[in-house]
C-alpha cells in the first residue's frame, strides 16, 4: 500500500502500527543511510530480515527491511539515491524523531539452496545482511542496538550487527586487528551492485560479499558478471561481457568459480534486473523450482 488516503493509512497505523524512537543515524557509504531505531516489537518480537512500512508522509508509505533486531532495537540500512520521498523521509531523520512503523508478524522470505546465489542492488544490502551475516564471533564483540549511543560512525567502520539467526561461517580474515569469521560457512554467494562510490566502505564491512561497481542500467553490472559466468572461458562474449566491468579485483574474479556449485538463488531489488538475471540462471541449467525472486523497486513506479 505505498500510496493511500490519509485515512486508510490511519486505520492500518491503528491495526498494525507502532512510534519508533530514532536512537542514531549513520552513513556507512556513499548513497546509504543505516538507522537504529527503538520500537515496539509486533507479535512475534522482531527479527532479521523483517519488514516494516514507514509512513513517510499521511498518504504515502516505504519498505524496508530490518537487518539486525535486539529485542524493541533494529536497525535498517536504506538506498537513499532514488530521489523519491522515502529516500528524503530517511534522510531527514534525527535521533529522537518519532516515526510511524508499521509491521505483521515476520514472515522469512523463501530462500532456496544450501549454497545459494544472492543477487541484489543497493536496496537489498540490508536483506542480504540479515540472511548472510558477514561476521561472527572470534574476537569481535556481538554488537547490540541496544548498546549504541547515538554518535555518528566514521564511513567504512566494521561494525556489524552478530545477532542474526541461521549464522553460517568459514574462514577467518584480520580486519582492524581482530579476526573476524567472514566467510558463509554453507558457501552463499552475494554479489551487491552498488554505487561506485561505495564499493569500498561496504566491502570493509561485509568482506565475504561481492560488491559490483553500477555501471549503465541499473542491473547491468550484475548482469555482466553473471553471463561471464555463463559463458565459456575462451569465448569472445565472455571476453565482452568482462570488459563491460570496472577493473576492480571484485569484478575481475572468476565468477564461474563462484557460481560452481550454487543449488539455489534468492533475487531482490530491481524488477526489470530480477527478470534478466532469472533468466540467465535458468540458461545455465538452474532450475525454475530453486529461484525465489522478490521485487524492492521497479523502473518508473513510485513505491512498490
Ligand atoms: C518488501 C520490501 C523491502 C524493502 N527493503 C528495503 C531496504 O531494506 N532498504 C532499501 O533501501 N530499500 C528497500 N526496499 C526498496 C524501497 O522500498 C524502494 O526503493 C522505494 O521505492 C524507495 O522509495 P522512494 O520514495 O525513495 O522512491 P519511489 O518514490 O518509490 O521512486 C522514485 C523513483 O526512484 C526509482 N527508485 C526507487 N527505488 C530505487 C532504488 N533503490 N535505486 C534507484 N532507483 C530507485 C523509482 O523507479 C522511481 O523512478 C524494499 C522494498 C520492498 C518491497
Amino acid at each position: 500500500m505505498p500510496k493511500a488516503p490519509a485515512v486508510i493509512g490511519n486505520l492500518f497505523a491503528a491495526a498494525m502500527g507502532r512510534t519508533a524512537r530514532v536512537l542514531r543515524t549513520t552513513t556507512p557509504a556513499p548513497g546509504f543511510v543505516e538507522l537504529t531505531l527503538d520500537a515496539p516489537p509486533p507479535a512475534g518480537g522482531w527479527r532479521p530480515g523483517h519488514e516494516v512500512q514507514f509512513r513517510v508522509s499521511p498518504t504515502l508509505s516505504r519498505r524496508y527491511t530490518v537487518h539486525t533486531a535486539d529485542g524493541p532495537h533494529i536497525e535498517i540500512l536504506a538506498a537513499v539515491s532514488s530521489g523519491g520521498p522515502g529516500a528524503a523521509f530517511v534522510k531527514a531523520l534525527r535521533p529522537g524523531d518519532e516515526v510511524s512503523a508499521l509491521a505483521a508478524v515476520h514472515i522469512p522470505l523463501r530462500a532456496p539452496g544450501t549454497r545459494r546465489l544472492h543477487l541484489g542492488d543497493d536496496s537489498a544490502l540490508g536483506t542480504f545482511a540479515a540472511l548472510v551475516p558477514a561476521t561472527t564471533g572470534t574476537g569481535v564483540a556481538p554488537r547490540s542496538p541496544a548498546a549504541l549511543d547515538t554518535a555518528t560512525l566514521p564511513t567504512g567502520t566494521l561494525d556489524n550487527g552478530t545477532l542474526h539467526s541461521g549464522a553460517h561461517d568459514v574462514g577467518a580474515l584480520r580486519v582492524g586487528g581482530m579476526e573476524a569469521r567472514a566467510r558463509a560457512e554453507s558457501g552463499h554467494v552475494v554479489v551487491v551492485e552498488v554505487p561506485a562510490a561505495a564499493v569500498e566502505p561496504l566491502a570493509a564491512r561485509w568482506p565475504a560479499f561481492r560488491f559490483l561497481p553500477a555501471n549503465g542500467a541499473p542491473g547491468d553490472t550484475v548482469q555482466s558478471w553473471l553471463e561471464s559466468a555463463a559463458l565459456d572461458d575462451t569465448s569472445a562474449a565472455r571476453e565482452n561481457a568482462s570488459a563491460a566491468l570496472d577493473e576492480t579485483s571484485a569484478t575481475r574474479e572468476n565468477a564461474s568459480a563462484a557460481l560452481a556449485d550454487v543449488d539455489g538463488a534468492l533475487l531482490l531489488g530491481h524488477a526489470q534486473s530480477i527478470q534478466r538475471q532469472r533468466r540467465a540462471l535458468i540458461n545455465r541449467g538452474l532450475s525454475r523450482r530453486v529461484i525465489a525472486t522478490k521485487p524492492y523497486w521497479s523502473t518508473g513506479r513510485e513505491g512498490l
